[in-house]
């Protein structure tokens, strides 16, 4: 396959690019971490090899109180220049281009010192800003200059200006959170102002020879955004003001909208940037869920962008771009937008990394050393554990058999691409077949490992990643023909009815109602469930949500206390509790199960005897461990590794078992 227009270069003034593939702005918790820039220019160097057109840093705040978080990187002494060459010299080594986003997180800002236009407290931060003076707002416009000056001496190619996401700028531009009543507020005129005179200032500092992306809030799916009107007004000012490219930002993030979880398909905000692409001249990059080379070089194709941006992709896969060049996408991890690793680390002030790929962000510490002796492995198990263990090993050189009794690749991972919004799980099941394929690796479906295998095979050390198997609750009548297992449904051995108690409230549980509650992964069906106005006539982007009922009723329960979905990720746990919400899933916690008949569910909450009549039970009660065969290869001398749900079932997921399955495969 072939990506003409994903290949071809462009001219952004300033710059050409070789591609079309921008590496977007994506903060890693490294830019504040001790010894971060080492690692960050490792990181980025990895992404310029991997042939990305233009890499955009984190953002880096241009003063303190722009900091996202205390002691945030800023870019606002010859100090902080030093830091930044050791990233600008990392990728122009390896051929590479980048560009430094200065990020004003304005009333985003955790930390005492938050400004904003106005004294309106966001509801995700628990502190108040000041609003700032016109004096305030003065030295801000020169701090942003400093800070794209400063870029430009540490070696960068150019800044982008953060205008999007609902931080400081865009708090400027829209009514919902600029209510002044000088020459920065008002009508969107004055609401712009901001924004026009930090590009100007910026211009008369850096020169015309220095590139300049403006990243622009196109939807910004709250009340009181902007309307499109206004949004066309400002794109067409900035573009006069002087920024060679404008990058696409949809939604804040105090927005009651998804906008990159996986429940949004591929591409699904491709159509706003066409639309500003018939109202401006310089080149548009479009953004949000582009994970795959098809679906960048189809909105190309279609002459919606200039660009496309991939954040988390080229985290998941640093050599996306170079393997789509030679023509090989079936070798690229590709990103799965779960969140697990990358921003929920974030939103948990950890370092970010990458749920596919654990070496993302840690890429010194998971170099994968060439074997010093082959050995012969047995690897039990491919699912996400045993695939990554295998691969890993097999890369060093090792000899490597995969045994599974299942007669595809891919353990849990098969049951998880079935759920609505999570198709592109399947994506890591291909990924890996395709490198076991490349490195070697002999694998053996619908193959039992016995104690034979054990003993015959030559084994010099076994991986042990034999996975789990469902939690069987002892609850009388479990026996009944309307209890289901969620394997079995997720499968699709078994259809429950139209009354469906859930046992179980972990992921699995949200994930089984997802799928009962059904629907597919169209972007018309996701805009309409979530309220966002294609015809971009309403305000902010939002209308109200039309909901299509799924034609069951669907409670779930569980034993806890707690608030129901409480371990679920911290940047997607709110979709999966709104869609389920939305689709009237009730849920009850503090249930105590007492028996199943052919009324349904007999149980007690919170004390009180409750009946929930059901069609089908399903049991989604957590896993136990799968692992009887450590015991024989212990007794037998073997080394064994014990990876992933095999090792500990509880608090099991895909990226605790990728982790150490890599781990196990280079420590063989
Ligand atoms: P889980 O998260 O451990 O949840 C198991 C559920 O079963 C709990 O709600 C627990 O609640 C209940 N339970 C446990 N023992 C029980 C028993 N003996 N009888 C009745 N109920 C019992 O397990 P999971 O849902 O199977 O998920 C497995 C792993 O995959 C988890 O780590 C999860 O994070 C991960 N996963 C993540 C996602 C995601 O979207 N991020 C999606 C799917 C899976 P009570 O004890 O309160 O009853
Ligand atoms: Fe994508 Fe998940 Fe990796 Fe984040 S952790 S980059 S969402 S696969």
């Amino acid at each position: 396959m072939s990506y003409p227009h994903l290949f071809s270069p462009l001219d952004l003034g300033p710059i050409t690019v070789p591609n079309r593939i921008l590496m977007g702005s994506m903060h890693t918790g490294l830019e504040e971490a001790n010894g971060g820039f080492r690692r960050l220019a490792a990181f980025y160097r990895a992404r310029a090899k991997g042939e990305v057109g233009l890499i955009v840093t984190g953002g880096i705040s241009p003063n303190r109180q722009g900091w996202l978080a205390p002691f945030g990187a800023r870019m606002a002494s010859s100090k902080d220049v030093r830091h930044h060459q050791e990233i600008t010299a990392a990728v122009h080594d390896a051929g590479g281009r980048i560009a430094m986003q200065i990020l004003h997180a304005g009333r985003y800002g955790y930390h005492p010192f938050v400004v904003a236009p106005s004294s309106l407290r966001s509801p995700i931060s628990p502190f108040k800003p000041f609003a700032l003076s016109e004096r305030g707002i003065r030295n801000t416009i020169s701090n942003f200059a400093r800070a794209a000056a400063l870029a430009r001496e540490a070696g960068y190619d150019g800044v982008e200006v953060m205008g999007s996401e609902g931080y400081l700028i865009n708090q400027f531009t829209v009514p919902r959170t600029n209510k002044r009543t000088d020459e920065w507020g008002g009508d969107i005129h004055g609401r712009i102002r901001f924004p026009l005179e930090i590009i100007r200032a910026i211009r008369q500092q850096v020169g015309q020879d220095f590139l300049i992306i403006y990243r622009l809030s196109m939807l910004d799916l709250v009340e009181d955004g902007n309307t499109w009107d206004e949004v066309v007004i400002q794109a067409k000012a900035v573009q006069e003001a002087g920024v060679n490219v404008i990058n696409t930002g949809i939604g804040w993030h105090e927005a009651r909208v998804p906008t990159i979880a996986s429940v949004v398909p591929r591409g699904a905000y491709s159509w706003v940037t066409a639309r500003m692409k018939k109202e401006i001249d310089i080149p548009l990059i479009a953004v949000n869920r582009i994970n795959t080379p098809a679906v960048a070089e189809d909105i190309l194709a279609r002459g919606e962008a200039d660009m496309v941006s991939m954040a988390r992709p080229l985290l998941a896969d640093p050599e996306l771009p170079k393997k789509a060049r030679q023509a090989k996408p079936g070798s690229i991890n590709t990103c799965i937008a779960c969140n697990q690793a990358c921003l929920d680390h974030i939103f948990e002030r950890k370092e970010a990394s990458c749920l596919v790929n654990p070496a993302a962000c840690r890429e010194e510490e998971f170099a994968i050393h060439a074997a010093a002796a082959p050995k012969k492995i047995l690897v039990v198990g491919a699912g996400p554990a045993g695939c990554a263990a295998a691969v890993t090993t097999a890369e060093r050189g090792h000899d490597v058999h995969v045994y599974d009794s299942a007669s595809r690749i891919g353990g849990q991972f098969n049951l998880a691409c079935q759920v609505p919004g999570k198709a592109d799980y399947a994506e890591t099941i291909r990924y890996y077949a395709q490198r076991m394929v490349e490195t070697g690796v002999v694998l053996h479906v619908s193959t039992e490992v016995t104690a034979e295998v054990l003993q015959t095979g030559g084994w010099d050390e076994v991986i042990m990643a034999s996975g789990v198997r469902p939690r069987r609750p002892t609850i009388p009548g479990m026996d009944s023909p309307k209890v289901l297992y969620y394997d079995e449904v997720l499968r699709g051995d078994h259809t429950p009815g139209k009354r469906v108690v859930i046992i179980g409230a972990g992921g699995i549980g949200v994930d089984m109602a997802t799928y009962l509650i059904g629907g597919g992964d169209q972007t018309d069906h996701y805009l309409d469930e979530w309220g966002v106005d294609d015809s971009l006539s309403t305000r902010g982007g939002l209308q109200p949500p039309i909901v299509r009922p799924s034609g069951r009723s669907i409670t779930i329960c569980y034993r806890s206390t707690g608030k129901f979905g409480a371990g679920l990720g911290k940047t997607t746990g709110w979709v999966h509790r709104m869609h389920l919400k939305k689709n009237g899933v009730e849920t009850f916690g503090q249930v105590r199960y007492i028996r199943i008949d052919e009324d349904g569910l007999h149980a007690e909450v919170k004390g009180k005897p409750h009946l929930f009549p059901a069609d089908h039970i399903v049991v989604c009660a957590g896993q136990v461990e799968q692992n009887d065969l450590v015991g024989i290869c212990r007794e037998r001398g073997l080394p064994v590794h014990v990876v992933g749900g095999a090792r500990i079932a509880g608090e099991l997921d895909a990226k605790r078992a990728i982790e150490e399955g890599t781990k196990a495969g280079m420590a063989v």
